[in-house]
């Protein structure tokens, strides 16, 4: 087995590790795919109280400025008001802040910034970290309830964000899945 392959059997890494995401999440497909499964069986309460001290203690874990993936491979939605107060931080005015870094989707009306890496990220540091957006300061969304509800953005973040998929690795042993696999195969 190279070195490579081993890394791949890992359940935790560190946040400069962020790189090996896509070919962990890639590898363990159906293991995330029956673990959305199984977690189907708890109720959504119960698995938020499961799932808040395990992503606290992740969140705490990380050092996102060895990171900062979310903001070079994410574009954050931002409320309307918040636009007015990027663009006073970006040195431009605000018609052409807007013209050139905000896009709304069309299908929801959301409104995004652009480019990816974000125009604010400097040697993978926030130069607005007291004024970033609701989005970035919630990033990766894991303190919030109803986790069961947001599997599928879950699984997306877990190709993206170390803390996110320390956390999920986590709750696979917490929430007894791991158990579960063991004893179907004896
Ligand atoms: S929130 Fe996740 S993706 Fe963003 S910098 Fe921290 S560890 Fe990296
Ligand atoms: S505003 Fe700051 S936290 Fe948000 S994506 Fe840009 S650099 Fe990252």
């Amino acid at each position: 087995m190279s070195a490579f392959e081993v890394k791949t059997q890992v359940r935790r890494i560190a946040a400069a590790e962020y790189n090996l995401l896509p070919l962990l999440a890639k590898k363990r497909t159906e293991e995330n795919l029956q673990f959305f499964r199984y977690l189907q069986r708890i109720p959504a309460t119960k698995l938020d109280e499961l799932a808040m001290p395990v992503a606290s203690r992740n969140i705490e874990a990380i050092d996102c400025t060895q990171c900062a993936n979310c903001c070079k491979t994410l574009e954050p939605g931002l409320h309307e008001h918040e636009i007015a107060v990027l663009a006073k931080h970006s040195g431009m005015d605000s018609q052409t802040f807007q013209a050139q870094h905000i896009h709304r989707e069309a299908d929801t009306g959301i409104w995004f910034l652009r480019p990816m890496p974000c125009l604010f990220l400097r040697q993978n540091r926030c130069t607005i970290y007291e004024v970033r957006p609701e989005c970035c300061r919630d990033y990766p969304h894991l303190l919030r309830q109803g986790l069961k509800f947001r599997l599928r953005s879950v699984l997306r973040n877990y190709t993206i964000c170390p803390i996110v998929f320390n956390t999920l690795e986590e709750l696979k042993m917490v929430t007894g899945f791991f158990q579960q696999s063991e004893d179907q195969k004896g």
